[in-house]
């Protein structure tokens, strides 16, 4: 059979979202549950797909299903396109499978031309209906050449801006039935103009335009940033809705508006929206005007509230969460347009959990799956501190959109912002408002401080789901966006002035508040608790200072899984003492050089096992070449030359020797013992007797240093090396007359070390899987220049996302799979873990649980974030 391409309101069902797009399910399942919904039918994800396979056309097959659908539609409403008695406007509404609020387009209003325009206006002599008819008609015009044209809504807001100036009006809603009469004429010349066509005027060539735009706006830019950072498959399509219009812009006794359940910002559990009267759905979002909060809506329209207030009730007992809904009054009657769950602060999302498991509506495991990872982010970002806090005074206050403290330079749009965030500045972006093209500035920002727009503002809704702070809708500030200045608690403010914001409170600060760390407490740690109950894999981290190691075992570390030694030289004491070793000409001039180097080593080692508390501490041996470690200035050349008693042209005589092509691939890691062995003796040493001086302070802990070995690509290169180890270690512990287990393993890095990795298990301890280079050397391409070309990789879709981010799955991944299963052929119990910065990363966690290692590694920061990661996958995978 042929494929349904088309599928009315009520032939969906919420199950179908893969098919029909978020919105389209979700229309579909209030449409079953005998919700108010205008109806229309929507076109499948396949049939988007099918429109880029066909080379961005939709084929006769799809278009006609669309044109049988939009018959049953005329049937079902019983109003028609282009008739002049009773004409259908419909919507015709993007919607992917996972929310992308903002990112696609939509079009209302569609199906208007002069002569239903002209019919409409005869048929109802009220002369608001008159100014009703042709600001609909204008809207349409100007979505219309934006979305679909992409003419650009700069010229059309231009010639509004021009008419209120010329009326001397402020706001749109001002503007009389000859005003926007006058304007849609405007907007047609200037469509033609841009253009050189006239506006169409048959319904159904709008209609097939406008949904090869919403297939067409998949690939738009901000959409292709947006699925990147979200984890958004290209493959997957968007979905188009079509739908009949219900007008929020008919009088007074209409409006719209869009709510939530729980509050987006904070989790409370209660009824939270805005609505704005005699208005159509996008100026809520768009901030043209500041919407009234959704509790005076019960006012305005008591009966249409008592019903949404029920609607509101119902869908979240359906859905079992919080949900956000988009909805318009029209002539006191509701009608539902959206619902969706509710996109949340992290913040938010704990409490909402917490509140569902309370309120016996969702299960533990439920609850811990509901968390985003990445958003956890968020909440371990530092805090403004309290006592600061209480000592400064606002200048200004907005809307706590999403909370959140920042401070930085203000910048007035988004491509400064990524300018200066790219010289390494922070910055609060400051605007009138945001639109969607704003994104990768909003991204750059620290924080974001608008004028105009309210919760559900854009900038509102981007901030929350990026977990960037948002200050909305500061009336108070005067902005001159063009000449990069505003003014507010009457001092003026210019590009680069310091600025503080609390995305909490909504207040505003002049200069920089001081901000401390933050800590799992709360619902967090409720979240987390129960995450650890389900995880198998444990959660280590990436630390070389005890610093960094303490705060990890604050947010629930279970050991280190990588300490880089090297980061241990280059404190200024012990540089120079190194330096001394790579210039060193004979061995014993090198093992004086390290014998400086030891005791400060030991020290290390002996903290970092201190703050482990007995936990697992992986201490990984020098990595990287050895120039990384030489003076570049002219002065610090002199210096090493004097303290070595040599020539300056000797030391750059060495410098110049250690140059090599291609640094990644050359003389490091463990190639670095095999040619000087005594650097490997002295690292066991500092090790094994940290090692024996922690475990006589604390003999409960049990201590077990694992070594390991960095960039074996050959099974012999790990005997050698691991012959020095054993040896030193032994004769340390020997010495000490005590006893220590100690674990002697290796990194797996090189593609050659996977393919070989039953032959190296049988010398090495453990795999630790470094996929860092083993990404690197896999693709063959430098990590440290990869990020000049990825972006073309991006933008020809030949790689949706950074490999160095996000693990490799299928090449990568292989390998790791097949090391383990080779590793565990020869040592059962073997463990195996991943240090690389995929250690981290919510989905490259999941393919690690999947393929059975012991562990992940990754950065103080992220171990919540893979803690959640871990536990979503074990629930996950029990679930299949
Ligand atoms: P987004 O995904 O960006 O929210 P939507 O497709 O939801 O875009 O459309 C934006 C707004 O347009 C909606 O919130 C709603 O207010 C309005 N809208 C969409 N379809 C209709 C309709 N059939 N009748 C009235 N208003 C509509
Ligand atoms: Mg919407
Ligand atoms: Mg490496």
């Amino acid at each position: 059979m042929a494929k349904k391409y088309c599928y009315l309101f009520t032939e969906g069902n919420a199950s179908m979202r893969e098919l029909l797009g978020g919105k389209g399910a979700n229309l579909a399942e209030m449409t079953n549950i005998g919700l108010p919904v205008p109806q229309g039918f929507t076109i499948t994800t396949e049939a988007c797909t099918q429109y880029y396979d066909d080379g961005r056309k939709i084929n006769d097959e799809i278009m006609s299903e669309i044109m049988k659908n939009v018959e049953i539609m005329e049937n079902i409403n019983g109003k028609k396109f282009g008739d002049l008695n009773n004409p259908l406007l419909v919507s015709v509404r993007s919607g992917a499978r996972a929310s992308m609020p903002g990112m696609m387009d939509t079009i209302l209003n569609l199906g208007l031309n002069d002569e239903v325009v002209s019919a409409m206006i005869a048929g109802n002599p009220d002369p608001k209906f008159e100014r009703f008819v042709y600001d609909s008609y204008r809207r349409f015009i100007q979505m219309f050449s934006d979305v679909v044209m992409e003419v650009g809504k700069k010229y059309f807001e231009q010639l509004i801006d021009k008419m209120k100036e010329e009326k001397g009006v402020k706001f749109d809603v001002e503007l009389t039935a000859a005003d926007l009469k006058e304007l849609a004429k405007q907007f047609k010349a200037e469509y033609k103009k841009q253009l050189g066509e006239d506006f169409p005027s048959d319904p159904k060539v709008q209609l097939y335009e406008a949904i090869r735009a919403v297939f067409r706006s998949w690939d738009n830019p901000r959409a292709n940033v947006y699925r990147r950072d979200n984890d958004i498959p290209y493959s997957w399509g968007t979905a188009v809705n079509v739908m009949p219009m219900v007008f929020g812009n008919l009088n007074e006794n209409s409006g719209t508006g869009v709510a939530f359940t729980r509050d987006p910002a904070t989790g409370e559990k209660k009824l939270m929206g805005e609505f704005l009267t005699n208005a159509q759905g996008e100026d809520v979002v768009a901030g043209v005007r500041t919407p009234m909060p959704i509790a005076q809506m019960a006012e305005k329209f008591p009966e249409a509230y008592k019903q949404f207030v029920e609607v509101c009730d119902l869908l979240e007992k359906h859905y079992h969460d919080m949900q956000d809904m988009e909805f318009t009054v029209e002539n006191g009657k509701l009608y539902m347009l959206q619902c969706r769950n509710g996109k949340r602060t992290a913040q938010a999302a704990l409490k909402i959990a917490c509140d569902l498991v309370d309120e016996g509506m969702k299960t533990p495991a439920e609850a811990v799956l509901m968390i985003d990872p990445r958003n956890l982010d968020t909440l371990l970002h530092p805090q403004f501190d309290a006592k600061a806090l209480k000592k400064a005074v606002p200048i200004g206050k907005g809307l706590g959109a999403s909370p959140g403290a920042a401070c930085g330079q203000i910048v007035f749009n988004a491509a400064d912002a990524e300018a200066w965030k790219a010289k390494g500045k922070k910055v609060v972006l400051v605007r009138l408002e945001t639109s969607p093209e704003d994104i990768t500035g909003m991204k750059a920002a620290q924080g974001i401080l608008t004028v105009r727009g309210g919760m559900t503002s854009h900038a509102a809704v981007v901030a929350r789901g990026m977990g960037t702070c948002c200050v909305s809708g500061c009336g108070d500030i005067v902005m001159d966006e063009e000449n990069k200045r505003f003014t507010l608690a009457g001092k003026e403010y210019h590009e680069g002035d310091y600025i503080s914001i609390d995305g909490s409170t909504g207040n505003i600060y002049d200069g920089i508040i001081d901000t401390v760390d933050a800590t799992i407490g709360g619902d967090f740690g409720r979240i987390m608790g129960w995450a650890d109950q389900f995880r198998k894999l444990q959660v280590r981290t990436n630390a070389d200072t005890p610093r960094d190691a303490k705060k990890a075992r604050e947010l629930g570390a279970e050991g280190i899984g990588l300490c880089r030694t090297e980061h241990m030289f280059f404190d200024p004491e012990r540089i120079a003492a190194f330096r001394e070793m790579i210039c060193a000409d004979t061995k014993e001039e090198r093992e004086t050089a390290l014998a400086k180097i030891m005791p400060y080593q030991q020290q290390d080692f002996e903290a970092l096992f201190e703050a482990m508390e007995g936990n697992p501490v992986t201490i990984r041996f020098l990595d990287p070449p050895l120039h990384e470690f030489v003076p570049t200035e002219d002065e610090e050349i002199e210096l090493l030359a004097k303290a070595q008693g040599k020539s300056v042209e000797t030391i750059k005589g060495i410098i110049q020797g250690l140059h090599e092509s291609n640094p990644m691939m050359g003389h490091r890691g463990c190639r670095l013992t095999v040619t000087y062995p005594e650097i490997a003796v002295m690292q066991t040493k500092a090790v094994i007797r940290a090692a024996l001086a922690v475990t006589a302070k604390h003999p409960d802990w049990k201590l077990v240093p694992e070594i390991m070995i960095p960039l074996i690509g050959e099974t012999k290169e790990f005997e050698f090396v691991k012959k020095i180890v054993v040896a030193t270690a032994d004769e340390e512990i020997k010495k000490a007359n005590a006893c220590l287990k100690y674990e002697v393993g290796t990194m797996i890095e090189i593609p050659r070390a996977a393919l070989t990795a039953d032959e190296i298990a049988k010398e090495a301890e453990f795999f630790c899987f470094g996929t860092n280079d083993l990404t690197q050397m896999t693709f063959g391409f430098s990590r440290d220049d990869a990020g000049k070309f990825l972006p073309s990789y991006y933008d020809t879709k030949i790689f949706e996302n950074d490999p160095f981010a996000k693990l490799d799955q299928v090449g990568v991944g292989k390998l790791m799979e097949m090391a383990v299963k080779l590793g565990r052929s020869v040592r059962p119990e073997m463990q195996c873990g991943i240090c690389g910065e995929h250690g981290g990363d919510p989905t490259s966690v999941e393919f690690c649980h999947k393929i059975g290692l012991t562990y992940v590694s990754c950065s103080p920061f992220r171990v919540p974030i893979a803690r959640l990661a871990a536990a979503q996958a074990a629930i996950r995978s029990k679930g299949e």
